[in-house]
């Protein structure tokens, strides 16, 4: 690796960019083969490692972050900076498995909401591939109504005491710090009593395990407060304004999940089960090729992804000119997960018996892949909460009611246990 200075050219165009992004990684990253890229597993701790080395290079070099701004260790540059380095760095190994959730849902909402040292602290940390940053806000007894957490952070003396756990945590495991919400005023309604704190995860007075998934996997974790103890350095936004940081955090999220955030660095598939499924090689391989009904699928299932990168494209453009609210993200989001579960049932259709049993053919890992078809219409909400923000926020359809609007969160009627 050359050792050059970290460097921003915020007079620099971004051909000069692209040409100078393009030298620099022939010289320092790892090569791949773009149509046949190695597979970071998010379960395995060594792809964490290997990732945080690559961002440590992307750093050295002055090509990480490029849409953080400089003061918190990015470049400071627009989007069709990181777009340019995007279509430069294809053929390169990448830390991809940072994007989601540290740069574009973590660091992205400190980065709107944080405090001062908070920004400076975290922010480059990750950007500098030292820390990942992970969120903590589904709890066990549900994570649709969010404002409705019962984690509690309790005042004593100048700390916040907190008690309570949280659940699919994704990639916790790997992760230096979380975004974690609470309850701090049980007397006010829901959204109104709660703070969000960013938790040191190796702190004692917090159990961590990790769960093990249908298809085998341990990526996500379950944690457990026990009197965990923390600082008003720890609180993000404002104490009893929480909801206002979730929902920033929910924004990000949404956008991510949907592919249109300008803080992911690199493009391509971090795993094998985000790769597109190949219908057309899967027709080949099964001997279906010729066959009409086989052709009608894969053609279905590839017209809709045509239709969601467009879609993606439109959407981010209509929100950055104001001429659609924040809120569209959702629609990125639910055409993704809808996007995906007709491309995994599709594949499944066409492997048939052989997608789930051993004929020889190696095909079993679209079966596999099947059982995970849903963690898109899941992850970052529900594609039903997603369809209630979209009706609600983006439409300006009538609210859904809720028994507990406006009521004191602890006169509200909760299940016991
Ligand atoms: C891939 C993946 C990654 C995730 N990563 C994280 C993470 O990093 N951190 C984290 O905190 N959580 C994470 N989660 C958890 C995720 O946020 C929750 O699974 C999600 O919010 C739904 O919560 P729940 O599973 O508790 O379902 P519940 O809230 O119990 O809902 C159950 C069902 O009821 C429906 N439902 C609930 N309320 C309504 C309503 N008002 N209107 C219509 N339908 C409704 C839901 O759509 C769902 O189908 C992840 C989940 C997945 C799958």
């Amino acid at each position: 690796m050359t050792d050059t200075a970290i460097s921003t050219h915020t007079d620099e165009s971004v051909a000069d960019f692209s040409a100078r992004a393009r030298a620099w990684l022939t010289e320092n990253m790892p090569p791949i083969d773009p149509e046949n890229p190695p597979f970071m597993v998010r379960a395995e701790q060594q792809s964490w490692d290997r990732a945080k080395e690559l961002q440590q290079k992307l750093h050295a070099g002055g090509f990480a972050g490029i849409c953080f701004p400089r003061e918190y260790g990015g470049l400071g540059l627009d989007l069709a900076y990181q777009k340019a380095f995007n279509a430069e760095c294809r053929a390169y190994e990448m830390p991809l498995i940072l994007n989601t959730p540290s740069f574009t849902i973590c660091s992205a909402t400190i980065l709107d909401v944080g405090s001062e040292d908070q920004k400076r602290e975290r922010i480059s940390a990750a950007i500098r591939g030292e820390e990942i940053l992970c969120q903590l806000l589904s709890e066990p007894s549900g994570g649709s109504d969010l404002a409705g957490v019962i984690t509690r952070a309790d005042r004593v003396g100048d700390k916040w005491i907190i008690n309570g756990a949280k659940t699919w945590s994704t990639s916790a495991f790997a992760a230096d710090y979380g975004l974690m919400l609470a309850r701090t005023d049980w007397t006010v309604p829901k959204h109104a009593g709660l703070t969000m704190f960013l938790v040191p995860l190796s702190a004692p007075g917090i159990t961590m395990r990790r769960i093990t998934e249908v298809n085998g996997n341990e990526e996500f974790c379950e944690e457990f407060f026990d009197g965990l103890e923390l600082g008003d350095e720890a609180v993000v936004g404002a104490v009893n304004d929480g909801w206002t940081v979730a929902s920033r955090q929910l924004h990000h999220e949404r956008r991510a999940v949907g592919g249109g955030s300008e803080f992911a660095s690199g493009t391509g598939a971090e795993n094998a089960s985000e790769m597109p499924p190949d219908h057309v090689g899967l027709a080949e391989a099964t001997g279906q090729s010729g066959d009409a009904r086989v052709q009608d699928l894969a053609g279905r299932a590839l017209a809709r992804r045509i239709v969601k990168d467009q879609l993606i494209d439109h959407v981010s453009r209509c929100i950055a000119n104001g001429s659609l609210p924040p809120n569209a993200g959702t629609l990125i989001r639910l055409f993704h997960a809808e996007t995906t579960e007709l491309e995994v049932d599709t594949a499944l259709a066409i492997a048939g018996t052989a997608g789930v049993i051993d004929e020889g053919t190696g095909l079993q890992e679209i079966g596999v892949r099947y059982l995970s078809r849903q963690t898109g219409s899941l992850g970052g909400g529900s594609s039903e909460m997603a369809r209630n923000v979209i009706s609600e926020r983006v439409l300006g359809f009538p609210r859904e009611p809720a028994a507990d609007r406006g009521v004191p969160f602890n006169q509200v009627k909760r299940n016991k246990g």
